[in-house]
């Protein structure tokens, strides 16, 4: 075959195969344009685990209407435009590809109006030549994005999706980490017509306000056992819970979120300085439970690692991986019975 220029739905299905992997994907790149678009309200409403439809409403800035057709190309964005940008992000998307990918998989229309408009427009992404239309439409200050279908055109990809239920777990369990990261906005989740979960915006930004969400989303048990951190150093903050292990019971739900900037991570460094941290106060290897938040100057830390921004790199990997070493170790040194411990 000639080397040829990919057609713009072929080059878009192929970026999808990166960000998009399930409902739950779909669901995590709207809501963080909500978030983005500073939204503090944002309703998830789903069809069928999100297989037949996801819906995302939130109360943010809207999109103008010249805009609407542009926000649906692929390297679109209004968040980047310089390299200086892009080495310092605070924005949760950057690389303007969600809306373009996932309208090359699914039905996608986007309703939005800004404050500025007297009415609100709607945008569909229909058809192979991924053709824009755009009507008036009517619809409050803020943006609903429609997905219906996922993966309709697709069949490969269909065939990964699982069960209704199965595909519901992971947008609800996502739904609990973007809650932790942003206890001042309200969430709401409905599935198939049934309010599900409703997490309360939160209105200071003090600890026992963050308490709260924390008690909504991780349990009574969690918080009553967990230990409480705060600790700075070398422009590093990491503060949150950890639970010390003996407390550790059956019913205790898994609770293991990592969050770099406000944003949720997985991150292997940072797993292994967990773990380092337990092994160091108690002498055994155990699986910790922890909610942590570090937070440290953007410039430090690159996040335009992996598409769907679950890795991070820190330039001083070391320093960030010995803090929150010492950190772990600290709060459980202090905060454990002394016959709980080994290893001193
Ligand atoms: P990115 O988030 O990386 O910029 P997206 O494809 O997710 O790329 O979105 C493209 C653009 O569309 C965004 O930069 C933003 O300007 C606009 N946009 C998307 N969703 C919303 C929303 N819910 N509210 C306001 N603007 C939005
Ligand atoms: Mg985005």
């Amino acid at each position: 075959m000639p080397i040829r220029v990919l057609p713009p739905i072929l080059a878009n299905q192929i970026a999808a195969g990166e960000v998009v992997e399930r409902p739950a994907s779909v669901v995590k790149e709207l809501i963080e344009n909500s978030l983005d678009a500073g939204a503090d309200r944002i309703e998830v409403e789903l069809e069928k685990g999100g297989c037949k439809l996801i819906r995302i409403r939130d109360n943010g800035g809207g999109i103008p209407k010249d805009e609407l057709v542009l926000a649906l190309q692929r390297h679109a964005t209004s968040k980047v435009s310089t390299l200086d940008d892009l080495e310092a992000i605070i924005s949760l998307g950057f690389r303007g590809e969600a809306l373009a990918s996932i309208s090359s998989v699914a039905r996608l229309t986007l309703t939005s109006r800004t404050a500025e408009q007297a009415e609100a427009w709607q945008a569909s992404a229909e058809g192979r030549d991924m053709a824009v239309s755009l009507r008036p439409a009517a619809h409050p200050v803020g943006t609903t994005v429609d997905v219906v279908d996922l993966f309709f055109n697709t069949p490969a990809r269909r065939r990964f999706l699982r069960s209704e239920k199965t595909e519901f777990g992971h947008i609800d369990e996502l739904l609990r980490r973007l809650a932790l990261s942003r206890a001042d906005v309200s969430l709401l989740l409905r599935h198939n017509g049934k309010l599900v979960r409703q997490y309360r915006a939160v209105r200071g930004s003090g600890l026992t306000d963050l308490q709260q969400r924390v008690l909504a989303v991780c349990g009574k048990e969690f918080l009553s056992q967990a230990l409480h951190l705060h600790s700075e150093h070398h422009g590093l903050t990491l503060s949150g819970w950890i639970l010390p292990p003996p407390a550790v019971t059956d019913s205790t739900p898994e609770v293991q979120y990592f969050y770099v900037n406000g944003r949720m991570m997985r991150d292997r460094l940072i797993a292994h300085a967990i773990r380092q941290g337990y092994l160091e106060a108690l002498g055994v290897e155990c699986s910790p439970s922890f909610l942590l938040f570090l937070q440290l100057d953007p410039h430090q830390v690159d996040v335009n690692v992996h598409p769907a921004k679950h890795e991070v790199r820190f330039h001083e990997s070391r320093l960030v991986h010995d803090f929150v070493v010492s950190v772990v170790r600290g709060a459980l040194d202090e905060g454990m019975p002394l016959p709980g411990r080994h290893g001193m």
